[in-house]
């Protein structure tokens, strides 16, 4: 029998992890973990470690509870030490409390390692204190989304407070609260704030008054994990907050994109203070019926060289009715840290990723690290470059199914209407089809510098007659850290 650690990961930052969680997750035999434990920690794990996705995340419940406390018990039973690895705090709406329960009631033993919670680190790293003398004696941490919503919180208490109010898993229904807050009596004019990502490298704060956040944070696009605070000491971050890296404040940006609008980049770009023209130049045609089960089945490694190709790779998957586990066993490659973390989305950690983020490193990295005659599947767009197939050549078996086609979708007089008269400082192009999508229908003006993610997207510029600057690594930190150097004040 061993134990079971309720281990709190801590808001997001792995610095914010304690250092008796750390040394449980060096030492665990098996880690079971939520899509909010960062998975940075999980690289913390010894080789061998069993590492399983409990998922949960707003919509998206990859187990149910009851499923995760047998897993847990069983593990327990098995193991030496299993750790159940969870976002901030376990017991803070984390289901910790029903977990110990269950593994209490099963003669399992176990041991909460508390962790930083969200609730408080977040605000704190905005710079909102929760409690503040003379502003805020108390703070009350609350979910909008339990079995009975928001019917089963007190507005009319909260209302009148001078509690600092701080909401989890409410941002679907902040227009909501605030309305009932206000409903209740609350001054209109409180302030509040909506903060995504908290503690993160990609931490966004949105603040407005109570009765504008709804909004507000609906044109800034806010999406979860993010949290809402609501109360006086919300204006505290005007001299508390960390001074906001707006390395990039003025500059304008044409950013043409593949697919849907706003792209990660656009805003990241925007969090750093850019003003940024998006501009949807093709979109995603899906090919179904490409993957063959029994190359799925034969395969010795799967490589993948876009975020998309991963995702409509399990869509593929599923429609055969098969799941990650078709790819147990099979070396997992990624070009670069995206495409690694949407394989992570499907509870996947990639087995080798190269230093270098194209097609032909990863192609060099598996010819190294796989045996002559392997079976190499290659899920890709329509066109993606030979280069992984060329450094395969003579050595593996490639399998590329086409699983999507970027389609140019941008008009000549649409792109007239939007882009003509305008001025840039920069255009970023982010994929060989966003070139010829663009440049096949309008000129960049003059002056405009010009950035391209990779080699690839640079050799199509240059064959446009564009000279352009290349992305010291082919990712999208690379891009920031290139037009930072460029327009950082
Ligand atoms: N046990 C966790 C909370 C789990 S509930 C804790 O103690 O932090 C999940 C909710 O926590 C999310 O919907 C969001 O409201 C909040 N949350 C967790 N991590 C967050 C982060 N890094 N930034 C903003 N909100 C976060």
């Amino acid at each position: 029998m061993g134990t079971v650690y309720l281990v709190g990961a801590g808001p997001g930052d792995p610095g914010l992890l304690t250092q008796r969680g750390l040394s449980l997750l060096r030492r665990a035999d098996c880690v079971v973990y939520d899509s909010l434990a960062g998975p940075l920690l999980l690289a913390e794990t010894k080789p061998g470690c069993e590492l399983i996705h409990a998922g949960k995340r707003a919509g998206r419940h990859a187990m149910e509870q009851d499923a995760i406390n047998r897993l847990l018990a069983e593990k327990g039973r098995q193991d030496a030490c299993v750790v159940r690895l969870k976002g901030g705090d376990s017991f803070v709406f984390g289901r910790g409390g029903e977990e110990g329960l269950y593994l209490r009631e099963q003669g399992v033993p176990f041991e909460v390692v508390p962790g930083v919670t969200s609730a408080i680190a977040g605000p704190a790293r905005a710079g909102i204190p929760v409690t503040h003398r003379g502003m805020a004696r108390g703070f009350r941490v609350m979910t909008a989304h339990d079995s009975g919503g928001l019917a089963n919180l007190d507005f009319d208490s909260l209302a009148h407070t001078t509690d600092t109010l701080v909401f989890l898993m409410g941002l679907g229904l902040l227009g909501e609260i605030a309305s009932r807050l206000i409903g209740a009596g609350m001054d209109p004019q409180t302030p509040a704030a909506v903060i995504e990502n908290a503690t993160l490298p990609q931490q966004r704060t949105v603040r407005a008054a109570l009765a504008d956040l709804g909004r507000c944070a609906r044109e800034a696009h806010v999406r979860a994990p993010a949290l809402i605070v609501v109360g006086r000491t919300v204006s505290l971050a005007d001299r508390l907050a960390p001074p906001a890296p707006r390395g990039l404040a003025g500059a304008r940006i044409l950013l043409p994109c593949v697919g849907e609008l706003p792209s990660r980049l656009g805003e990241r770009l925007r969090a750093r203070g850019a003003a940024v023209e998006e501009l949807a130049v093709c979109r995603v045609e899906e090919k179904t019926g490409a993957v063959r089960r029994e190359a799925v089945g034969a395969a010795d490694a799967v490589a993948f060289t876009s975020r998309r190709a991963v995702q409509l790779f399990f869509g593929a998957l599923f429609g055969l009715g098969l799941d990650a586990r078709a790819l147990a066993g099979r070396r997992i490659a990624a070009v670069g840290p995206g495409t690694q973390e949407a394989l992570r989305a499907f509870g996947l950690l990639a087995d080798c990723v190269p230093p270098v983020h194209t097609g032909e490193a990863l192609g060099a990295l598996l010819r190294e690290t796989l045996p002559r005659g392997a079976r190499v599947l290659f899920p890709r767009a329509a066109g993606a470059s030979g280069a992984l197939r060329q450094a395969l050549a003579g050595w593996a078996q490639v399998e590329d199914p086409v699983l999507y086609e970027t389609v140019p979708c941008l008009s000549a007089e649409a792109a007239a209407a939007t882009l003509d008269g305008r001025s840039f400082d920069a255009a970023v192009f982010t994929s060989g089809s966003a070139v010829r999508a663009l440049l096949g229908v309008w000129k960049l003006p003059e002056g405009c510098r010009t950035l391209a993610i990779g080699p690839k997207t640079a050799a199509r510029l240059e064959a446009c007659g564009v000279a352009c600057a290349e992305s010291p690594h082919a990712d999208l930190e690379g891009i920031l850290e290139k037009l930072e150097e460029w327009f950082h004040a």
